[in-house]
């Protein structure tokens, strides 16, 4: 159960075959036995030195995509109950956070857990008809590259060159419902709808791709899924809304050894993700001022990183031994960010007629 614990699961990708299997690969990683440590355990060696770790659940290199859903699928199936959840994968580019969050749609066993999780929901809602609940989704998906968001369901692109400065303007209302000016959002019924948008938003990301210099690893992609649903018989609203987060990837300047414009997305990147950790941290001491505003990403997110909503990463790792430095500081974050309390879930649920005293029961 959740103890308002921000909740971090790591996983481990394979050695990629050819590339690192031939290489001769030494075994970095390793996995504790005990029972008290089974599957939350994980140990790095580096430079003869041994680096323990734990967390609610540790994936090893033979995971597959469904082994890993049904940890969060329980999350998953809170969004339709009102509550807001997010999941992040945070790790260094390589380290399979795209494999995680996407992974192939189209190939049964490669789904990641973006299109499992529309399934779920989908399914569910279906099922829950009989108890007299309708729902209404939304849909939208954009990319957060160097502070500029980048609409990914825009079916104008030419559009996307007149950049107005109120163009994405990020607001958030009273109900912390988040409104992005100009954004596309899709009402989806099925998920055949959905799958359609997932594949214009990859082939969209692509683009930016070989346009802007692998821009996809240096950029925040943000799935958010709006979930409204009533209860006929009962009268009963919940407003749900599931984000679902593949960071940009997390490697230190140092290592990238980047100058100018990659010099200038590097500290854009770090910049937004110490920014993410800082409000993380500042949500967790409980500080009279979080720094939301000082980030895209946070700004977007704040409503559903505050205290009452429902937080998971994914702290994901490369086996081989050349990322072991980056995959150690990977694992010391994500450790941090574990044992953040940031407060009790809520659902956000009230009576049709609204009355306040009922709003956020
Ligand atoms: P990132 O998004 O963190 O940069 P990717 O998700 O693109 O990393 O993964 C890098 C490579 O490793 C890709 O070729 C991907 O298909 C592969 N990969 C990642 N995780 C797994 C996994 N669990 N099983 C098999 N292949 C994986
Ligand atoms: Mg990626």
């Amino acid at each position: 159960e959740l103890k308002g614990n921000i909740r971090v699961f790591c996983r481990v990708r394979p050695l990629l075959p050819d590339i690192e299997i031939n290489g001769a690969e030494a075994a970095v990683v390793s996995y504790p036995t005990s029972t008290e440590y089974l599957g939350r355990g994980i140990d790095l060696m580096h430079n003869a030195q041994k680096y323990s770790f734990t967390f609610d659940k540790v994936f090893d290199h033979d995971a597959s995509q469904e082994d890993v859903f049904v940890e969060i699928s329980q999350l998953v199936q809170s969004a339709l109950d009102g509550y807001k959840v997010c999941i992040f994968a945070y790790g260094q580019t390589g380290s399979g956070k795209t494999y995680t969050m996407m992974g192939k749609p189209d190939v049964l066993d490669q789904k990641g857990l973006i299109p499992r999780s529309l399934e779920q929901i989908f399914q569910t809602s279906q099922s829950l008809l009989s108890q007299g609940w309708k729902y209404k989704m939304q849909a939208s998906m954009l990319e957060i590259y160097n502070e500029t968001i980048r609409d990914l369901l825009a079916t104008n692109r030419s559009s996307s060159q007149d950049t107005g400065a109120s163009k994405y303007s990020i607001k958030h209302d009273a109900n912390g419902n988040t409104h992005v000016s100009d954004l596309t959002i899709v009402d989806v019924c099925s998920i055949n709808e959905v799958s359609f948008l997932l594949q214009q938003a990859a082939q969209s990301r692509s683009v930016g791709k070989t346009q802007m210099n692998e821009q996809s690893s240096r950029s925040h992609f943000v799935f958010t899924l709006r979930i409204f649903g009533i209860n006929e018989n009962t009268d009963q609203q919940v407003q749900g809304v599931l984000n679902l987060i593949d960071l940009a990837g997390s490697e230190r300047l140092a290592r990238s050894g980047a100058t100018g414009d990659r010099l200038k997305e590097t500290q854009a990147i770090n910049k937004s993700l110490s920014c993410l950790s800082d409000v993380i941290f500042s949500i967790a001491k409980k500080e009279d001022h979080v720094p939301f505003r000082n980030s895209k990403l946070t700004y977007l997110l704040q409503p559903c990183l505050g205290g009452d909503s429902k937080t998971l990463m994914f702290v994901n790792i490369s086996p081989e031994t050349s990322s072991t430095g980056e995959s150690i500081c990977s694992l010391r974050f994500a450790a941090r960010v574990n044992s953040c309390e940031i407060g009790i879930p809520r659902r956000q649920t009230q009576m049709r007629i609204a009355d306040p005293r009922l709003s956020y029961g």
